[in-house]
C-alpha cells in the first residue's frame, strides 16, 4: 500500500476543510494569535548565572482561543 500515505493526508486535509468551514458557519474566525493551531509559542526567562541568563521558547495553549484554535468574529454581524 505505497499511496497510503497520500490517500491519509488527502482525508485529512479534507477532514481539516469541513472543520473550518464549520466553524466559520458558526461565526467563528481562525484565532490571530495562533493561526488556528490553538497552541503559541512563549518565551520565558531562565536564570543562568554562568551566563547571565537567556530566553527560552516554549509551547503553550494559546492564550486567546484557548486551545480551540478559533474565535468569535466580531465583525461578521
Ligand atoms: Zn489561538
Amino acid at each position: 500500500m505505497e499511496n497510503l500515505p497520500e490517500e491519509t493526508k488527502k482525508w485529512r486535509d479534507q477532514f481539516v476543510e469541513t472543520i473550518w468551514r464549520a466553524q466559520l458557519d458558526a461565526g467563528m474566525k481562525p484565532c490571530p494569535e495562533c493561526g488556528g493551531d490553538g497552541e503559541l509559542e512563549y518565551e520565558r526567562p531562565v536564570v543562568d548565572w554562568m551566563n547571565g541568563g537567556y530566553l527560552e521558547g516554549y509551547m503553550d495553549v494559546c492564550h486567546n482561543c484557548s486551545g480551540d484554535g478559533f474565535v468569535e468574529d466580531e465583525d461578521a454581524v
